[in-house]
C-alpha cells in the first residue's frame, strides 16, 4: 500500500477539514508551502516534542513549524516569559522604545559581533527586504545576486530561481534568472543574478562582470539549512565581494541559532556585511532582526527631517538622505521576551541538540544501508535532511535534483501514518526537547516502513 494511502486512511478529520478549509483560504492553507497532497494534516494539540492531530495521532514533531521552535512546543521556561512580560507590564504594545530591545540587541551583539547595529522586523521575509534595501542604499547600486535554489522570502526580489524547472534554468554555471510565481514583475529577471551555489570560479566571473550594478550578494550559507557551502567557498565570497565593493549578506533566518548561537558565521568564521535573522529568535512568534556595520545600519538613523510623517515643515529636506525603515510591531515586547527566554534554554542545552541530531542521523544511515540503498544525511548542527542518491556529493540545487524524491516521499508518508511528522521532502530540524526516547521511536518507524517496502 502506498503511503499516502496510509496516510489517508490515519486522518479522515484532516481530510474533512480540508473540504471546509478550501471554501475559507486558497488551497485551505494561508501558505503554500504549507499545503501538500492529497490534503494536510492538522494539528490541534502540541506539548515537547509532540504533536497530536485533529484524529488524536500523535507524532514526534520534526518540521517544528519550519525550524522556528527549538525547545520544543509550550517550553515551560518560555511560556513563563511570555506571561512575565504581559502580566508585569501590562500591556501587548507600547508603540515606544522598550527595554527589551536594548535587551535583546545586546544579546546578540554578543552572539553575532558583525551585527553592530540592529533594526527588528516582522518576519525573515521583512528582514532580507530590509537588508537588501540597506544594501541599495549604502552601494547606490540597484541589483542584487542570489543563488540558484536559495530561499530568502516569498517577495518579487527574490522570488527567483528558487526552484526552477532544469529544461528552463540555463547552463549550471550561469543560471538563469527564472521567476517562481505569479505576480512577479519580469523586471524582476533583470534586476536578480543568479549564482551557481558552490561554484566560486563561476560565481567571481559572474559578479566581476556585473560588479557596477550589484549591490550585494545574498545567499543561505546552509542553502534550505541541509546543503552548507564548501569552507573555500565561504572564504573565497567574503573575499572576491569585498574585493569588488559588492556587500555580503547571510540570510541566517535558518541557521541562525540552529548551526549554533552564533550562527554559519561563526561556524564559517566568516563575517557578513548583514546578517538577516528570524525564526528561533522569536521562541515561536514573528520576528525578523537585521544587523550590520554602524557605518551601513546607521543610514537608518533617523532625524527631525526625515521624518515622513511630519506635516509640520512646510520644507521637509534630508529625507533622501536616510533610509525609512518601519514597522508598528517590529520590536514586540512579547515576543522579544518569548525569544531571550529560548536563548537562555539554547545556551544551556544546545549541545544536546546537536547530539541528538548525530544519533538521529547516524540511526537513519544504518538502516539503509541494511537494505543496500544509498543514502545520505547531510546538514550541521540541529537540521538536516536525508537524501536518496548514487551522487557522492550534494552541493548544489542541481545536484539533489538528481536524488530519488519519489521514493524519499513515499518513505515520509509512511512515516506521517507511523506517528511522524514533517511535510513530505523536508528536512528534519530538531529541538531541546528530541532526545532518545523520540530518536528511536523515530527509527522503529523507519525500520518498519523499509522492511514493508524492502
Ligand atoms: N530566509 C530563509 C533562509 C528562510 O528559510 C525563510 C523561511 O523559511 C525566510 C527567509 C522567510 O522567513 P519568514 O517565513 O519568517 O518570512
Amino acid at each position: 500500500v502506498s503511503g499516502i494511502e496510509e496516510y489517508r486512511k490515519k486522518t479522515p478529520a484532516s481530510f474533512e477539514f480540508s473540504k471546509v478549509s478550501r471554501n475559507v483560504m486558497p488551497g485551505g492553507v494561508t501558505a503554500n508551502i504549507k499545503f501538500f497532497e492529497p490534503y494536510p494534516v492538522i494539528m490541534k494539540k502540541g506539548k515537547g516534542a509532540y504533536l497530536t492531530d485533529l484524529d488524536g495521532n500523535e507524532y514526534v514533531d520534526y518540521l517544528l513549524s519550519y525550524g522556528a521552535l527549538m525547545t520544543g512546543h509550550g517550553h515551560p521556561k518560555v511560556m513563563e516569559a511570555i506571561r512575565n512580560q504581559m502580566e508585569e507590564e501590562g500591556t501587548l504594545l507600547f508603540g515606544t522604545p522598550h527595554h527589551l530591545e536594548v535587551e535583546m540587541g545586546k544579546k546578540i551583539q554578543q552572539l553575532y559581533p558583525g551585527m553592530e547595529r540592529l533594526r527588528y522586523t516582522n518576519s525573515g521575509t521583512e528582514a532580507t527586504l530590509l537588508s537588501i534595501r540597506m544594501a541599495y542604499a549604502f552601494t547606490e547600486k540597484y541589483k542584487i545576486a542570489k543563488f540558484e535554489g536559495h530561499y530568502h522570502g516569498g517577495y518579487n526580489q527574490v522570488l527567483l530561481s528558487v526552484n526552477p524547472p532544469l529544461n528552463e534554468a540555463g547552463p549550471a554555471k550561469n543560471p538563469n534568472s527564472i521567476v517562481e510565481s505569479k505576480g512577479v514583475e519580469p523586471y524582476n529577471i533583470e534586476h536578480t543574478i543568479i549564482l551557481p551555489f558552490n561554484d566560486l570560479e563561476a560565481t567571481t566571473e559572474i559578479l566581476t562582470k556585473h560588479k557596477d550594478e550589484i549591490a550585494a550578494v545574498i545567499l543561505e550559507p546552509v542553502q534550505g539549512g541541509f546543503i552548507p557551502a564548501e569552507q573555500d567557498f565561504m572564504e573565497g565570497l567574503r573575499a572576491v565581494t569585498k574585493k569588488l565593493g559588492i556587500l555580503l549578506i547571510f540570510d541566517e533566518v535558518k541557521t541562525g541559532f540552529r548551526l549554533g548561537l552564533g550562527g554559519a558565521q561563526k561556524v564559517y568564521g566568516v563575517t557578513p556585511d548583514i546578517t538577516a535573522l528570524g525564526k528561533v529568535v522569536g521562541g515561536g512568534f514573528p520576528v525578523g532582526i537585521v544587523g550590520g556595520s554602524k557605518e551601513i545600519m546607521d543610514i537608518s538613523a533617523p532625524t527631525a527631517a526625515s521624518d515622513v510623517f511630519d506635516n509640520s515643515q512646510s520644507k521637509r529636506s534630508g529625507a533622501k538622505d536616510v533610509l525609512f525603515h518601519s514597522g508598528t510591531y517590529n520590536g514586540h515586547p512579547t515576543i522579544l521576551a518569548a525569544g531571550l527566554a529560548t536563548i537562555e534554554v539554547l545556551e544551556q542545552e544546545i549541545d544536546n541538540v546537536f547530539e541528538t541530531a548525530n544519533q538521529l542521523k547516524s540511526g537513519i544511515r544504518e538502516l539503509f544501508l541494511q537494505k543496500g540503498i544509498n543514502v545520505q544525511t547531510i546538514g550541521m548542527g540541529s537540521i538536516f535532511n536525508f537524501i536518496i542518491t548514487e551522487k557522492e556529493k550534494i552541493q548544489s540545487y542541481r545536484d539533489l535534483q538528481e536524488s530519488e524524491f519519489g521514493l524519499r516521499k513515499d518513505i515520509d508518508y509512511h512515516l506521517l501514518a507511523r506517528g511522524i511528522y514533517n511535510k513530505p521532502l523536508n528536512r528534519y530540524s530538531l529541538a531541546t526537547v528530541h532526545g532518545e526516547k523520540e530518536v528511536d521511536r523515530t527509527l522503529n518507524a523507519l525500520k518498519k516502513t523499509l522492511n514493508s517496502l524492502f
